[in-house]
């Protein structure tokens, strides 16, 4: 196989090129382009998702696929067959001229979701969102399904999860979730969350972020920060160029602190990965819920931890003397960690997040299948909201319009946060076995063991092992609720005082 492998192997990283200049392009729209510049970049952006589509699907790479396919290789060579015979016979099943006309469509969606966004008016994006539900459907018939168009859709994200596996993974999720929710509610003794939402200037608070990002190990050699509306890391060149974006709120300091931690665990990951087998499977991540798994863990089981702020908590006084100088660490801890029902998924809690996720999973399950219509989008969300949540968003901007997914096409998307939140439990778990003194080292401000271990668990392997078999390599046993659900009692039972 070696002649076919190694052209394949070329193939396989002139389109892991192409897909990254794609990625700049879009980091650029997000971080620098000026507003007049988004006709351009649309056509930029379908010219690059065409060429990317064209050269995926090939006859050639097909050739290449099947000669190489049929030796025996070893593990880095299957691996990287396997993933890219799937993304061939995926690719392959789509239309150039759907791909191209998803991208442009997209590119100027995300303009308009970011005007309706800021004017709280849905019928400016509800065009948009109609435009994009038919042409993802007609991808989603294009690849095939066995039972919905959604699980077409959801494989992009999250290869071989399924609508109805998902349905009953967070249906327990959610029975467990609404009673600690209502226990939590009525418990005694709240924390006092308005000191995080005094004064906390913006430019203190992007120092304050780069600090946090150093103190994780990310790595500013091979990643920068910046800001953007809506957060999020992207990869230019793997294990290389890794960047983040967070957006600073000067009357709520979660946002960017936390935001800051949450992609930091995105892109340690994408650091992680080996340089060797750059723009291959082989040097990918798995899935998106376990990239999020990163995120959260770093975010939550590190960055909300009472061991974190021990160490922490003097330095971030000392930034902001004037707020926190006299407020004490328990006060600032519980406040961090403070439940409660809130509007905005990014800014949600650890334990009402997921009910965010459930909504939007339900939401575009119903849109995708043309159960419910994009008029009565607005409405759907907010009543569910109402059932789930128990509040109901004021104004479109703090309810649908929130996120910036369904402008992007990303439809099938959502399930991997909450995905993210368990197996992100599942390995911090078996972390802390492995390493009985990880809590001590948090408290002392040493992060390097537990990034080894997730380097050596996750992040060396790239796309070695799929999301359900990592999890069971990992951790001994599948995918379950359990550690989560185990780890949000315990820590919000004794914040909370709850027995
Ligand atoms: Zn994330």
């Amino acid at each position: 196989m070696g002649d076919a492998y190694s052209k394949l192997l070329e193939r396989m990283k002139d389109l892991g090129r192409l897909d990254a200049i794609e990625a700049l392009l879009d980091w650029d729209q997000q971080v620098n382009m000026p507003p007049g510049g988004v006709q351009g970049r649309a056509e930029q952006l379908s010219l690059i998702a065409g060429l990317a589509h064209e050269w995926k699907t090939s006859d050639e790479v097909g050739q290449l696929l099947r000669e190489a396919q049929s030796h025996n290789g070893e593990f880095a060579a299957v691996t990287n067959i396997r993933e890219m015979a799937r993304t061939f016979d995926r690719a392959r099943r789509v239309p150039t001229k759907l791909v191209k006309k998803i991208a442009h469509t997209t590119a100027l969606a995300q303009n308009a979701w970011a005007t309706a966004r800021a004017e709280s008016d849905f019928a400016k994006f509800a065009p948009w969102l109609t435009r994009l539900l038919d042409l993802k459907r007609q991808e989603a018939e294009h690849i095939g399904y066995e039972t919905e168009a959604y699980d077409a859709l959801m494989d992009a994200f999250e290869p071989g999860a399924k609508s109805a596996e998902v349905e009953a993974l967070f249906r327990t999720l959610r029975d467990a979730t609404v009673p600690l929710v209502k226990a939590i509610a009525d418990a005694p003794n709240p924390p006092d969350s308005s000191i995080l939402t005094r004064h906390y200037g913006r430019s203190a608070q992007q120092s304050l972020s780069r600090a946090v990002a150093e103190l994780l190990n990310f790595d500013f050699n091979q990643g920068r920060t910046d800001v953007s509306v809506h957060p999020f890391c992207t990869t230019i060149v793997p294990a290389s160029d890794v960047r983040l974006t967070s957006r600073y709120e000067e009357n709520f300091l979660p946002a960017g602190m936390f935001g800051t931690m949450h992609e930091v665990g995105h892109g340690l990951y994408e650091q992680g990965l080996l340089k060797e087998h750059a723009f291959t499977p082989m040097g990918s991540a798995v899935s998106l819920g376990i990239h999020e798994s990163q995120s959260r863990m770093w975010e939550n089981m590190v960055g909300r931890s009472r061991a974190f702020w021990e160490f922490y908590y003097s330095r971030v006084q000392k930034t902001f003397p004037d707020v926190l100088g006299s407020v004490a660490l328990d006060d600032f801890y519980r406040a961090v960690n403070t439940v409660s029902p809130s509007l905005i998924r990014v800014e949600a809690d650890e334990v009402t997040y997921n009910l965010h996720i459930v909504l939007r999973f339900e939401l575009e399950r119903e849109m995708i299948s043309g159960k419910l219509a994009v008029r009565d989008v607005p409405t759907a969300w907010n009543e569910k909201m109402g059932d789930m949540i128990g509040i109901v968003p004021p104004d479109d901007a703090r309810g649908c319009l929130q996120d910036i997914h369904w402008s992007t096409g990303t439809f099938g998307y959502f399930p991997t946060y909450a995905m993210g939140n368990l197996y992100a439990a599942q390995f911090f778990e078996k972390a802390q076995a492995d390493l009985p003194d990880l809590n001590d080292c948090i408290r002392r401000g040493e992060f390097r063991p537990l990034l080894d271990w997730l380097r050596e668990n996750i992040h060396r392997h790239g796309q070695r092992y799929r999301a359900g078999e990592l999890v069971q390599r990992v951790t001994g046993r599948p995918l379950s609720i359990e550690p989560f659900v185990k780890y949000v009692t315990e820590k919000f039972g004794a914040i909370y005082g709850l027995t």
